[in-house]
């Protein structure tokens, strides 16, 4: 998903490095010359407002979603472009991991319920706001596979940024319907059990719309039937895990083109008037999904091949269907998104949500708490688009021209278990982190690796942050803890103090809320920084540098400096 940038300031960000004068850093002794810092505080607590009875619902995950897990979905459904309307069934099967005789599913509540089946058994049902609690009248036994057939019908409305379920019409007027909501969830429009921890293997999708029109879907396209009544079914089957709210179907009278990469088949569906403009501008889909492979290894989701598909809104990164609306040109709607000139160079649509391939899709969170694994590693994922199409110093531009949009408030990681979405730090300061971490490895063959190693650690898997902080442990001689909580658990970022006084000396620490935070740095001057590992004790060092010359790699690490 891309961030919401109405609601961002953006400044022209101007980093003048000063260059220092000549000196000889050699940090020959570090001694404690106060007293430890006083025993750090716990967190403070959010300052956002209490949950509502709906974000329970939707954020919990207790007995009656934890007792089974998904294998399965068949989405089988009509959409009526004149009533605004849709109608059919979701097939859902899952396997029983506890004795039990309930289930909670999602479904909005504004839709109605036809039936739920268990094969000729209707079954008993309780709505509670957009939660369906499913009654089974004997006791489904753990270990055991069961299908039910959930019918539904109604009218979705329309909602938040991306629409939910929008009916649209083109320039033409003819009808033009997309589903994004992975903000209100995909309840809005189709039953299912509606939270990020348990993904089905494996789906299918069948969406009946009159047959002047197409949808196109996530999946391989698996053929089309016309079903004689004026209504023709498209049928996509996903033959990877898929997030719920990544399932998306695009209905319009789209023009198709196609293309190849290597044995990725690549397909683009497009509104007929812009044809010659998206022929032109999806040329950049080979090179981004080429940079995205160089570092992380294949395209995820191979056998469902790639697609672009324009939308009426900016864009959103459904599975292997990627929706786009940018407008055919560079930036972001039109605009120096980064304000240095790089972001003019690429579609910002196409890198950004196709990047979320990797993350968000493959590498997918458990709980919306740790959406930074989704936006603050897509973001970074620009960056290294950047870095392949224009170099390392235009990555370490495009990276920093983010620091204006971080706010540093609120920590990423929010409350677990009442679907409480990150503020929008996720991205900015989570693709700073990214970076800093890489300074921190200062060595790019092991830096690579390791972020390719998590890529691959991960796909087709959902993961909490904890198993980042493990997998980096794991493979490293450094605990990361104390510099994942510091990053993402707290609001501030790291502060570097340094003190000059005495002469010819300097002593030096991090000031943060993480009291075992310890991280090295490069300071001195630009061209031939020496690294220190400053800790929340104070060190000193000797150094002909002062005040004034003493300089530090801001562009490498996102940390304050205060010098005294
Ligand atoms: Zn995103």
């Amino acid at each position: 998903m891309v961030h919401d940038q109405i609601v961002l300031r953006t400044f022209r960000c101007i980093a003048v490095l000063a260059v220092s004068t000549l000196a000889l850093i050699v940090p020959l002794w570090t001694v404690n010359i106060k007293g430890q810092q006083a025993s750090t505080p716990p967190p403070p607590p959010s300052t956002i407002g209490p949950p509502t009875r709906a974000d329970l619902l939707r954020g919990q995950y207790g007995r009656y979603r934890a007792n089974n897990d998904l294998l399965f979905y068949h989405l089988d459904i009509r959409v009526d472009p004149d009533k605004k309307s849709i109608a059919g069934k979701n097939t859902i099967r899952f396997r029983m991991l506890a004795d039990d005789t309930r289930i909670q599913l999602d479904l909005a509540a504004n839709l109605n319920i036809d039936k739920v089946m268990l094969g000729a058994t209707p079954l008993k049902y309780e709505r509670d706001l957009d939660t369906v609690y499913v009654d089974f009248p004997s006791t489904l036994r753990s270990g055991r596979e069961y299908t039910i057939d959930f019918h539904y019908s109604g009218l979705p409305q329309e909602q938040g940024r991306f629409g939910g379920m929008a009916f649209r019409t083109d320039g033409a007027g003819h009808p033009w319907i997309t589903t994004a909501c992975e903000d209100e969830g995909a309840r809005v429009w189709w039953p299912n059990k509606d939270q990020w921890r348990d993904e089905v293997e494996r789906m299918q999708i069948s969406i009946a719309v009159p047959s002047d029109l197409m949808d196109i879907s996530n999946g391989r396209f698996m053929g089309k039937t016309d079903l004689g009544d004026g209504y023709t079914r498209w049928d996509w089957l996903v033959q990877y895990p898929i997030n719920n709210y990544s399932v998306s179907v695009n209905i319009a009278r789209y023009e198709h083109f196609a293309d190849k990469l290597d044995d990725l088949p690549l397909d683009f569906y497009v509104l007929p008037q812009n044809l010659e403009k998206a022929k032109r501008q999806f040329a950049q889909a080979k090179p981004m999904l080429e940079a995205f492979r160089s570092y992380f290894g294949e395209y995820p989701f191979e056998k469902d091949g790639f697609k672009l598909i324009e939308v009426p809104y900016s864009g959103m990164e459904h599975q292997s269907a990627v929706t786009y609306g940018n407008g055919f040109v560079n930036g972001y709607l039109d605009r120096d998104w980064t304000g240095i000139g790089i972001s003019l160079k690429f579609d910002f649509i196409i890198v950004h949500e196709s990047g979320h391939e990797w993350f968000g899709n493959a590498v997918s969170a458990t709980d919306v708490s740790d959406m930074w694994i989704h936006e603050g590693w897509t973001t970074y994922l620009e960056s290294l688009y950047v870095e392949k199409m224009f170099g390392h110093d235009e990555a370490i531009r495009y990276v920093n021209s983010y620091k204006p949009k971080v706010q540093n408030r609120e920590p990423i990681i929010t409350q677990r278990g009442i679907h409480r979405q990150p503020q929008q730090d996720m991205y900015f300061k989570g693709t700073l982190f990214l970076n800093t971490l890489r300074s921190v490895v200062n060595d790019d063959t092991t830096w690579w690796a390791l972020v390719r190693d998590v890529y691959q650690q991960f796909k087709y898997r959902n993961i909490m942050t904890e198993d980042v902080v493990r997998f980096f442990n794991s493979r490293t001689a450094r605990d990361w803890t104390p510099i994942f909580d510091q990053y993402l658990r707290r609001s501030a970022i790291p502060t570097l103090q340094l003190a000059f006084n005495e002469p010819g000396s300097m002593a030096y620490r991090w000031k943060t809320d993480e009291r075992a935070f310890a991280m090295p740095v490069r300071i001195g001057r630009p061209g031939n920084w020496t690294i220190v590992e400053p800790t929340t004790d104070w060190k000193v060092m000797p150094t002909s540098l002062g005040k004034e010359t003493m300089d530090v790699a801001t562009d490498l690490y996102y940390i304050n400096v205060e010098k005294s």
